[in-house]
């Protein structure tokens, strides 16, 4: 169905924000009857590029054109008379108003000035119709789903004469059910002729719905591709550029042997275990080391964690940290000794999503100078500044309640909170779980970079792929007991440990 010249054109666009150069020199096609998924990392350019085709932004230079004539819109009202319609990730419709008022508030047909209802809600049933869509139109939009309540929001969408619409993260908030009934409507929608930008950080979502591809990078065009012809680990590829090179030649080069190297460990578990949560279990970490912990769910990864860093209290073994053996009892005591813990779950344990970047961020550091002792705001200023910059927190405004951040920027800000805690070992559970691609090759990075930097990493994950990638040694749990610790060498792959996850046998190489 794709094909045919443009509807869409957009050529040379530039647009500068103070400080940021958001895109350069972009082009941008769309054909009638397509859709087009717009790639790139957070702070690539996406939205920017939305905005100033919808007329939310002037365009410091470039030309669009829509059907082969010049336009500049003043704003997405005008934008939408004209055919170019978006729908925002968050639904900005009235859940108290009936599904028919929230398709036509603002533009009700009306007679001598009294809006004609009946009119409103036969022309509400037929475009839901057209969306083969079954909702009582006098029913107020709160009764439905959040999904339904976005296929409203398109049904507004589409009923002026769009040509164009724009769904920038629509699926962030969908469970797959909905994401298969929104994407039969673009479909559909696609099928009539319309042409649709979509924009989402799912990778899937992209492969099963998007006939073309343009990625964005640091504000510059990188490309424009077939679906089709993209595979997908070169879609990340161009989405990432360099950094992905970084960490392939990290892939390749043989690992300096940190713990042949270093003499006394830095913290080394001596037949720790708690009865009914871990067996006990022996473990050296050494400075400059990353140690992964692989495992399914449940086999123990997150108490192997929690014992380590006296979150729960051992109830055999000891820690040694720099060769001192101790128990710790608590938390505050082992962030005292150096150790800190990026907890699994971001929501119960993590950010606190009422309280500020900034005060989510010296969190760590507060509870362990004891709460008495206020940090002073100059220190939490120039603290919370150092780490918005290094791990790219955007938006880059720490007086903004964390919930109001995505994922990836949630996970940056808990773990700021530990980084500033200047930890020497930095447990990681689940750093990268949920979030988005861009986001997640940050974190590896920076994990690589701590561990050069001489600190030691206890890095759990369920993917195995990035346990591999980012560890020096693999310690494998299966059923609560750690039964094989992993030189990471050239005999050690995905499907090795696998099989040893899957036989849980214990082999020569469990203690080094
Ligand atoms: P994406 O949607 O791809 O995540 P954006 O288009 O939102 O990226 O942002 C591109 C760049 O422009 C980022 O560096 C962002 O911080 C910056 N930016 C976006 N909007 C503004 C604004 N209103 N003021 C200042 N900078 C902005
Ligand atoms: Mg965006």
């Amino acid at each position: 169905m794709t094909g045919g010249r443009p509807v869409l054109t957009m050529t040379g666009i530039s647009k500068s924000f103070p400080g940021v150069r958001a895109l350069r020199d972009v082009d941008f096609r769309l054909l009638p009857g397509e859709v087009h998924a717009l790639m790139g990392e957070n702070g690539a350019g996406k939205s920017t590029l939305i905005k100033v085709l919808t007329g939310v932004y002037d365009i410091d230079a470039g030309t669009i054109t829509l059907d082969g004539e010049q336009v500049a819109f003043s704003g997405p009202m005008q934008a939408a008379a004209a055919g170019v319609s978006t729908v925002y990730q968050e639904v900005n419709l009235c859940t108290n108003l009936s599904v028919a008022e929230n398709i036509f508030i603002g533009r009700e047909p009306r007679r001598f000035g009294a809006v004609r209802w009946g009119e409103v809600r036969r022309r509400a049933r037929e475009l839901l119709a057209r969306l083969d869509l079954d909702l009582d139109v006098a029913a107020p939009l709160g009764t439905y789903s959040l999904a339904v309540q976005q296929m409203v929001a398109i049904a507004r969408a589409i009923d002026i004469r769009a040509r164009v619409l724009i769904l920038d993260e629509p699926t962030s908030s969908l469970d797959a059910g909905e994401v298969a009934q929104l994407f039969r409507i673009m479909r559909q929608l696609r099928d009539e002729g319309i042409a649709i930008l979509f924009v989402t950080h799912f990778l899937d979502q992209v492969y099963g719905i998007a006939d073309r591809i343009t990625v964005l990078r640091n504000g510059s065009l990188v490309g424009e591709y077939r679906t089709a012809e993209l595979p997908q680990f070169t879609l990340v590829e161009k989405m990432i550029g360099k950094e992905l090179d970084v960490l392939e030649r990290l892939d390749g080069q043989p690992r300096r042997d940190v713990a042949a190297e270093a003499e006394t460990p830095l913290v080394e578990a001596a037949e720790l275990g708690r009865t009914g949560a871990v067996a006990p279990f022996s473990l050296r970490i050494h400075a400059g080391e990353v140690v992964g912990l692989a495992g399914l769910l449940g086999s123990g990864r997150t108490e192997v964690a929690r014992l380590l860093f006296g979150a729960d209290r051992a109830d055999r073994g000891q820690v040694a940290v720099d060769g001192d053996r101790t128990v710790l009892r608590t938390p505050v005591q082992a962030i005292d000794r150096g150790i800190g813990f990026c907890s699994e779950n971001r929501r119960a344990e993590g950010v606190v999503a009422e309280l500020t970047v900034r005060e989510n961020m010296i969190l760590a550091m507060q509870a362990a100078r004891g709460w008495l002792r206020p940090i002073p705001r100059r220190r939490q200023d120039e603290l919370v500044e150092k780490y918005v910059r290094a791990l790219d927190i955007r938006p880059a405004n720490p007086d903004l309640p964390v919930r109001n951040l995505s994922g990836g920027n949630q996970q940056k800000v808990l773990l700021a909170r530990w980084l500033i805690t200047e930890p020497r070992l930095l447990i990681l559970d689940e750093p990268t779980r949920g979030i988005d691609i861009g986001a997640k090759a940050e974190i590896q990075k920076l994990v690589v970079q701590l561990a050069d930097g001489g600190v030691a990493v206890l890095f759990i994950s369920a993917e195995l792929e990035e346990v591999l990638r980012l560890s020096h040694r693999v310690a494998v749990m299966r059923d609560r007991s750690m039964v094989a610790q992993l030189t990471n060498d050239d005999t050690v792959d995905a499907d090795r440990v696998m099989r040893t996850i899957a036989s849980g046998t214990r082999t020569e190489e469990v203690i080094r």
